[in-house]
């Protein structure tokens, strides 16, 4: 059913570029459908220079709020007028919400990955987890981790120097980290229980990239996760499936960080299965 469209009706929206890909409107419509609230999701395309167009435009127009996605995460935190102390630690933001005049950003991508764990019925709690990359989603998934009491992180990354940046803001929490670089992987994918690939490799198109960790050091113990949510399951998980190992892609992190941005704009968590569901029929071109 379409979302009945009215004088009344409140727009959120999302803001990115490249933004042609993203299946956020597809889910964000199901749950305000599915609360029968009077709002509607759009995605616009927004260049990285247009940004406080994008936000002045938002701010005129009366959006309850909106998503914010690559390039914008960092960028936007010069145009808001709070964050909360989990966005300022990780130094981006994927949702705004507007209150008043006023413009919050928040940040849901690390606690959407934590409830995509705890719905398979996973605690991190005295973990060892050992991340493959150290971009921005590695960043917000390792503070997440680390706030859920997770035993020590291990950021394993191309880019030695990029691990070390992770780390050192890692450890300066007081949270127990460690970078290593890829040859170091057999040792410590040994002492680990979680593996994350954090990174792009194995998304479409390029499936069949060669993962980051070698097969023959997954065990059938690990709990492998990919936030790579197209293809599902990507070559790393199909792998880990193959060597015994329990797998989790990146479809509850999405849906889960979408599910926590809808409760922030409108106080009501929306059931994750209508988002799941509305995001698998997306990625199936339905
Ligand atoms: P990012 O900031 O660009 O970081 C990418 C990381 O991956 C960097 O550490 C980079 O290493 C590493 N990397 C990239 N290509 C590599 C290669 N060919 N070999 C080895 N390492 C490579 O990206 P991001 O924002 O963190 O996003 C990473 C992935 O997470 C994307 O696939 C994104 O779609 C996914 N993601 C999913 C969700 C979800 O809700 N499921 C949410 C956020 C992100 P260097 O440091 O050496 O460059």
């Amino acid at each position: 059913m379409a979302v009945k469209i009215g004088a009344e009706t409140g727009v959120v929206g999302l803001f990115g570029d490249p933004i042609a890909h993203s299946i956020s409107p597809q889910f964000q419509n199901a749950a305000f459908r599915a609360l029968k609230l009077p709002l509607c999701y759009l995605a616009f395309q927004v260049k990285a220079e247009e940004l406080s167009q994008a936000v002045a435009g938002a701010r005129t127009l009366g959006f309850k709020g909106f998503n914010v996605t690559i390039p914008h995460k960092r960028a936007i935190i010069t145009y808001l007028d709070e964050i909360t102390p989990f966005a300022q630690k990780l130094g981006a933001v994927n949702t705004v919400k507007r209150e008043g005049d006023r413009l919050i950003g928040y940040n849901t991508d690390g606690e959407g990955f934590i409830r995509s764990l705890t719905r398979c019925g996973f605690d991190s709690k005295g973990k060892v987890v050992l991340l493959l990359g150290a971009g921005g989603a590695a960043r917000a998934v390792a503070y997440a981790l680390a706030q859920e009491g997770a035993e020590q992180i291990v950021i394993a990354n191309r880019t030695m120097e990029h691990a070390l940046d992770l780390v050192s803001d890692l450890t300066a929490e007081g949270v127990q980290a460690a970078a290593i670089n890829l040859s170091q992987l057999p040792s410590f994918a040994k002492v680990a229980q979680v593996i994350v690939n954090t990174s792009p490799v194995g998304m479409y198109p390029y499936e069949d990239a060669e993962p980051i960790i070698p097969s023959r050091l997954i065990e059938k113990e690990h709990l492998v996760c990919d936030l790579i949510y197209n293809p599902r399951p990507t070559r790393l998980l199909r792998e880990a499936r193959e060597r015994g190992a329990e797998t989790l892609d990146g479809l509850g992190m999405l849906v889960w960080q979408g599910a926590l941005a809808c409760e922030i704009w409108t106080g009501k968590l929306p059931p994750i299965e209508v988002l799941e569901d509305a995001a698998k029929s997306a990625l199936a071109g339905e």
